[in-house]
């Protein structure tokens, strides 16, 4: 099983710009820079997909992919959405683009029917910041199926990478089984991940 081919769909803001498509949908939230943009090329194997740049904050909108799914040997195939949500907690903008980034966030994470899981995604280097214990909390609470990618876990040797795994789950009160870590460069934790975005697809 892999995904075979990927897409952009389309940009929105407003619930009216939502592609009409009733895909299962997976969205990835996180700050500016964790490494969003990465994860979803790194998934879907094509490099230029998702804008990927050091420059963080620069993607304000939801932007929809679509993914083409193969489900086995015999070659079925089932599409699905990837909705890349804009990156929160980026200081340097101002203060009602961040507002407003909230707001439009919440509102298709409340109001999407088709939305089987979100990836939340943390740099592993750091502890989780208070908009990253922000987010997820606010996932959780609204009864959102959570799954935690650390980012970036090439930057790290193992032994550093298990001790800051732990300090992610402590921060966010998360159990280990609920955390993956990725290594957009190294593959690490790819087949885990697409694991999980199979069987959304298979829903
Ligand atoms: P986004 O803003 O969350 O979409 O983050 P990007 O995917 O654009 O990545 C931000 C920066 O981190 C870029 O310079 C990437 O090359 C880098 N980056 C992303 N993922 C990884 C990774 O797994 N390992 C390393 N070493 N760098 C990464």
């Amino acid at each position: 099983p892999d995904i075979i081919q990927a897409d952009y769909l389309a940009s929105a803001v407003r619930q009216d710009q939502y592609p009409a498509i009733d895909w299962p949908e997976i969205a990835f939230v996180g700050r500016s820079n964790v490494g969003k943009s990465s994860l979803i090329n790194s998934l879907c194997r094509r490099n230029g997909l998702a804008r990927t740049s050091g420059t963080p904050g620069k993607t304000q909108t939801l932007n929809f992919y679509r993914a083409l799914v193969r489900l086995n040997p015999e070659d079925d195939r089932r599409e699905l959405c990837l909705v890349d949500l804009p990156g929160y907690g980026y200081a340097r903008a101002g203060q009602a683009s961040k507002k407003q980034w909230g707001k439009f966030i919440e509102e298709y994470l409340k109001k999407s029917t088709r939305l089987k899981l979100v990836f939340q995604l943390i740099d592993i280097r750091h502890p989780p910041m208070d908009s990253d214990i922000a987010s997820y909390s606010w996932l959780v609470a609204h009864g959102l199926p959570v799954q935690i990618v650390a980012t970036k876990a090439d930057k790290l040797s193992r032994s550093q990478m298990q001790k800051h795994l732990s300090q992610i789950c402590d921060s966010l009160g998360a159990a280990p089984a609920d955390i993956i870590a990725h290594s957009s460069l190294s593959g690490a934790g790819k087949a885990e991940l697409l694991k999980l975005v199979i069987e959304v697809a298979k829903e």
